[in-house]
């Protein structure tokens, strides 16, 4: 028997109204949908017996999304998107033009769930504590590609690079409204594995930046 918390509980009681003895498929945000049946439910409380696993995780791990914070409702908007396209985890990043600050984790981390509920994923991507750039950098698992997008087009366009290598899922760093300085770009450029990329001719807001190329990412291999 497991009891639900609290908002989970106030779910199922109070939006979908179940009685005991309904089945329901719980989702763990890590391994799959479980079938279960209510079995007791309080004024604030559920409590479910777990039955059998009925979809198992079978995921292909997608790309990290590494990007700096932007605007709440904006960086909100790319949390719910990037999950539905398939990302692994998201790393937000400090730059020296970073302007705003990450909001609370927990509601970042509620976004995640939330979306990965809705279009059916079975595993929640992490979302990792803010580091700054140069220490993000000098600890990432450099085994992996970094296809860094850049507005000056130094790099291949990210749409060829895709079709010519469809296996493997770089992780993808997207820069933030103002740019990298040249001293970041410089850092970024010299790290191993790291691959520029272009989304095109225009300068395109760093949302859309992350999603148009997470969609090419995703769309060419799946
Ligand atoms: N440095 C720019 C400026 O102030 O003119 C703007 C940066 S842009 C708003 C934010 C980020 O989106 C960039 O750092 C880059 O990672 C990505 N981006 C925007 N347009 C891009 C493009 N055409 N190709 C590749 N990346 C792009």
């Amino acid at each position: 028997m497991v009891e639900l918390d609290r908002g989970r509980s106030h779910y199922l009681l109070h939006v979908l109204r179940l009685k005991p003895g309904r089945n329901i498929q719980l989702f763990n945000q890590r391994d799959g949908e479980w079938l279960s049946v209510v079995r007791n439910s309080g004024r604030h409380s559920v409590t479910v017996e777990i039955f059998s696993q009925t979809c198992p995780a079978v995921e292909e791990p997608g790309s990290i999304l590494v990007m700096t914070p932007i605007r709440p409702s904006r960086f909100e908007w790319v949390i719910e998107k990037a999950v539905e396209l398939g990302v692994r985890a998201i790393q937000p990043i400090l730059s020296s033009r970073t302007v705003v600050k990450l909001e609370k984790l927990d509601r970042i981390s509620s976004i995640a769930i939330e979306a990965a509920e809705q279009c059916g994923r079975m595993s929640v991507p992490e979302i990792h504590e803010t580091l700054p750039l140069g220490a993000w950098l000098a600890g990432r698992d450099t085994s992996c590609e970094l296809w860094f997008a850049d507005e000056r087009r130094t790099g291949r366009s990210l749409l060829e690079l895709r079709q010519s290598r469809s296996s493997g899922r770089p992780d993808l760093l997207i820069g933030p409204e103002g740019g990298f300085t040249e001293d970041e770009r410089t850092a970024i450029m010299e790290a191993p594995n790291v691959v520029p990329v272009s989304l095109g001719p225009r300068i395109l807001r760093a949302e859309t930046a992350a999603i148009a190329a997470l969609a090419i990412l995703g769309v060419s291999t799946d």
